[in-house]
Order: structure tokens, then sequence, then C-alpha cells
């Protein structure tokens, strides 16, 4: 079996930047780091990361230049002044930004002749190196073909295709989910916690229902894409008397209850309308302006 790996530059070692190039050399690939304070590449350095000193030398060391940086405009500072050595090369942005950006960055690329992939990193540094976790990637499936090899050893990697916009939207809109969840997992938490019931005890029945929601979301985004939201299974009008139970059950226990207020408001506004038959999934016209 071949171990020859593809030689990689990697432009910011933040907290993010950092991880990435250490997944690089843990997988065995030849790994030339860049940050603009230096002194935070040393840990790579003693691993065997080589030290480019300037973003040119280490745009001019790999083919493959994966850039993690705090925002759109760093990358930009970073990467105009060296347009002409990246020509015929491939930047992989994995810097969080919108999708307005990041089509403007592959607009710049192209214009340069340089190829580009989007990217959206769905963990925290400590979760890099991990196929169970998923790296986003948008722009040029022929490039994310050519170099999945390589990027797979940073997480598994997710085609969205050729419209380089869709990993930062997906990216938001995957956050927002995360943050939603998290809210509706600590609101049930202090709820339970309020009886005594410790947070890792309920957490692992909250966990297996997470599982089951995850089914009813995908039967709902099929009734979303149709544009039809049968109620046959649970009605709006159902989840507003069942609603009721969690707000009293809060009250009871002075738990605050803004979160389920706002589900109520919005199944009630959806009642108002007529649509208390209707299965939950109906709840998105309320999100489209
Ligand atoms: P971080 O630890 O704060 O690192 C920021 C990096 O950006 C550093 O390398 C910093 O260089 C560099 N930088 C900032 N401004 C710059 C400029 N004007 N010119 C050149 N370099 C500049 O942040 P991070 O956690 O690594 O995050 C990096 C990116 O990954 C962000 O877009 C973030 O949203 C994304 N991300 C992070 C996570 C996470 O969990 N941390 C998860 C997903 C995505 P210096 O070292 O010289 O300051």
């Amino acid at each position: 079996m071949s171990t020859k790996r593809t030689p990689v530059t990697v432009i910011g070692l933040g907290q993010m930047g950092a991880a990435l190039a250490g997944a690089f050399l843990d997988a065995g690939h030849p790994t030339t780091v860049h940050n603009r304070t230096p002194e935070k590449a040393a840990p790579l350095v003693e691993r065997g990361a080589v030290l480019a000193a300037t973003v040119a030398e280490a745009v001019a060391a790999s083919d493959l230049v994966v850039v993690c940086v705090l925002d759109y405009p760093a990358v930009r500072t970073l990467l105009d002044p060296v347009a002409a050595e990246l020509r015929g090369r491939t930047v992989v942005n994995l810097t969080s930004g919108s999708p307005e950006q990041a089509r403007e960055e592959a607009a710049w690329a192209a214009g340069h002749g340089i190829g580009y992939l989007d990217g959206g990193i769905m963990t925290t540094p400590p979760g890099v190196g991990d196929s169970a976790n998923m790296i986003l990637y948008a722009g040029a499936p022929e490039l994310l073909a050519e170099h999945r090899p390589a990027l797979a050893v940073l997480g598994d990697p997710v085609d969205l295709g050729a419209d380089p916009g869709l990993a930062s939207l997906y990216d938001a809109g995957l956050l927002g989910l995360m943050w939603s969840v998290f809210g509706g997992w600590l609101h049930a938490t202090a709820l339970a916690g309020a009886d005594g019931v410790p947070a890792k005890e309920f957490t692992a029945v909250a966990v297996r229902w997470l599982r089951t929601v995850s089914w009813f979301m995908t039967t709902y985004a099929d009734q979303i894409d149709a544009g039809e939201y049968p109620g046959d299974d649970a009605t709006i009008d159902v989840q507003v008397a069942t609603i009721a139970h969690l707000l009293h059950a809060g009250e009871a226990r002075g738990v605050d209850g803004r979160l389920p207020r706002l589900h109520l408001e919005l199944m009630k506004e959806a009642v108002a309308a007529g649509h208390g038959g209707d299965s939950y999934a109906r709840i998105i016209e309320a999100f489209r302006k």
C-alpha cells in the first residue's frame, strides 16, 4: 500500500487552524504552516510541520492550500498579495462567513485562475480528524473529488455542489438549529433539575428522544417540499393543548417560560389562520417572510 501523502499548506494557526494542521500531520501529510503570529506554530513544528516565514512561501509549498483565519477580510488581506503564486493551485477556505462573502471570494479566485472550495467545519477543534464529524464543501465538486483523500483526514467531506455560497448557508442554518436544540435541552434540564433529576440522567433520555425527533423532521421535510402539511400524525391543535402542560410544569417550578411561550405563539398564529388541523411542519410558513 502506498503511504505517499500529498503536501498541504495550512494558513492560520488559531485554535481551529492548529487542529487542522495537526490532523494533516497525524495522517502523514507533509504540512507547511503559516500564521501571522509565528510563535503559535511551535507545537506543530515539533510534530514535523515546516514553518513558512511568509504567505508566499507557504503557498509555494503545496498545491492544496487550506486557510482558516478569523474572517473573510483577513483571508483577502492574506491571499490578495499572493494571487499570482496561487494560480493553478486550490484554496480551501474553512473560515466562517456569509454566503455572500463566500460567493465573492470564489469570484475573486476564479478571476485569478485559482481553484476554490468554500467550507464549513461542523465541529470544534477537538472533533477535527474524526470522520463522525462533517466538513461541508461547496463551489467545485471536481476539486473536492481531486482533494478528497487529503481533506477526508479533517472529517467526513460533505459535497454541497457547485454554488460556493452553500457551505456558509448550511453552516449558519445548522448553528441556528444547534442553538435551538441547546435552548430546548437546557430549558427541559432546568425543569427536570427542579425536581432533583441530575442533568446527566435527564440528558441520556433526551439524546434518545432527539433520534425520534430527527425521524419526525425527515417526514416533515417531504411535506415542506410538497407544500402540503397533512396532520395525520399529530395536529397543531393537539400540540397547543400539550404545550400547556410544559408551561404549567415550568410555572409551578419557577422555570423561565420564554422559550415555550414563543413556540405557543407560533402555533397559535397557525391556528388563527385556520391551520390547527395541519402538522407542525406548517409552522415553516411563520419563518417565511
Ligand atoms: P482563533 O483561535 O481566534 O484564531 C484566529 C486566527 O485568525 C489566528 O490564526 C489569527 O492570527 C488569524 N487572524 C485574525 N485576523 C487576522 C488578520 N487580519 N490577518 C492574518 N491573520 C489573522 O479562531 P479559531 O477558533 O481558530 O477560528 C478560525 C475560523 O474557524 C473562524 O472563522 C471560526 O468561525 C471558524 N470555526 C471555528 C470553530 C471553533 O470551534 N473554534 C468551529 C468552526 C469554525 P494570530 O494568531 O496572529 O492572531
